[in-house]
């Protein structure tokens, strides 16, 4: 026997389909539902119908290459690249070799990557990032993803001009204190992008379970108001050590109730909805982007992740297809977009 859902439920969802605004109370009334109920069925339903109808059933895979290994003097408490965390040291330090960023560059449009994220600790030279996209623009047409610091408008403009069509750049949870950078700085490099034409990707991340509904709702919000390109949600992985590990990880599942959240909240703003790490649950709650990696990874303590915990482009694909999305049709994203939905 079926049964009804709760009405107040029902009628946000109806609302988020017909790509209606939500606003944070109603936020907040998704955030309240438990795992297993009916009205978390149906919540994942709504977002994985949203996102299906939206992005006419594409697997998007956005190739993550981290160019360096060094400690990071920023000390963020749930990376695994930091000086405290003791894993990396300058001895140790690794920039991967041009020929090699450029292999894995030619193996991600290869298999038919829909954009190529290049990720940078906190002290790398933002000059060789330039170079780096500079030169990976002449040997691939995949679109390029800058990963790297707060910026400004000059250097905005540099990363436009070698090559760059995108930056992913998150107010992460928990930023000023478990990191020492400044919210309204991370906000700010976010207009930046927005000012000089380079499309914002974001995450909000990383989940733990320590988080309030109210700081989750928080960054979706921002993410819908300032227009991302894609924003769905990636849980923390605790690295072996990580002063994180006494509050434990969320759950695919769990991160797949969050990921249809975000997915309501987004309505007709992103091109795309991404989880991370690769699993199929997310893929049945609104997410259809995921992020193959190699090279340096804030959650792995291999310096190639892509021999640790990183997922390969391959397998990241065929988790698409076996829940009947398709990775080979075109990307919906960083396209030129008109009325880009900017309400702050
Ligand atoms: S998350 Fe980035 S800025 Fe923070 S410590 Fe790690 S590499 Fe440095």
């Amino acid at each position: 026997m079926s049964r009804e859902i709760n009405r107040e439920v029902a009628d946000i969802l109806d609302k988020a389909a017909d790509m209606v605004y939500l606003s944070r109370e109603d936020a907040l009334t998704l955030m309240g539902i438990p795992l297993h109920t009916a009205e978390c069925y149906a919540l994942m339903e709504t977002a994985n119908r949203m996102s299906r109808e939206r992005f006419g059933g594409k697997g998007e895979n956005h190739y993550h290459i981290g160019l360096n290994v060094e400690p990071c003097p920023l000390d963020c408490q749930f990376c695994s690249l930091t000086y405290k965390a003791g894993i990396f040291t300058a001895e140790n330090k690794i920039e991967f070799p041009l020929d090699q960023v450029i292999a894995w560059a030619k193996e991600a449009e290869q298999y038919g990557a829909d954009g190529l994220n290049l990720m940078t600790t906190g002290n790398y030279s933002f000059q060789k990032l330039l170079d780096v996209g500079r030169i990976l623009s002449e040997e691939v047409a995949v679109p390029l993803v800058a990963n790297t610091r707060d910026i400004n408008h000059r250097e905005g403009e540099a990363l436009l001009e070698a090559g760059f069509v995108a930056a992913y750049h998150a107010v992460r949870l928990g930023e000023g204190v478990v990191t020492p950078l400044n919210r309204e700085k991370r906000i700010q490099t976010i207009k930046v992008l927005r000012d000089v034409g380079l499309s914002w990707a974001n995450c909000v991340e990383p989940v733990g379970p320590e988080h309030t509904a109210e700081e989750l709702v928080d960054l979706m919000f921002l993410a819908r108001d300032h227009g991302a390109a894609y924003s769905g949600v990636m849980r923390r992985i605790n690295f072996p050590g990580s002063p994180m590990e006494p509050y434990g990880m969320i759950s695919e599942l769990e991160m797949a109730r969050l990921v249809a959240i975000s997915r309501l909240i987004m309505a007709d703003v992103p091109d795309a909805h991404c989880t991370h790490e690769p699993h199929a649950a997310s893929l049945l709650a609104g997410a259809n982007l995921f992020f193959p990696e190699v090279g340096s990874s804030p959650r792995d303590g291999q310096a190639d992740t892509g021999k640790g915990r990183g997922t390969g482009i391959e397998i990241c694909q065929q988790i698409q297809r076996e829940m009947e999305l398709d990775p080979d049709l075109p990307s919906n994203c960083y396209r030129v977009k008109i009325n880009l939905s900017v309400n702050s």
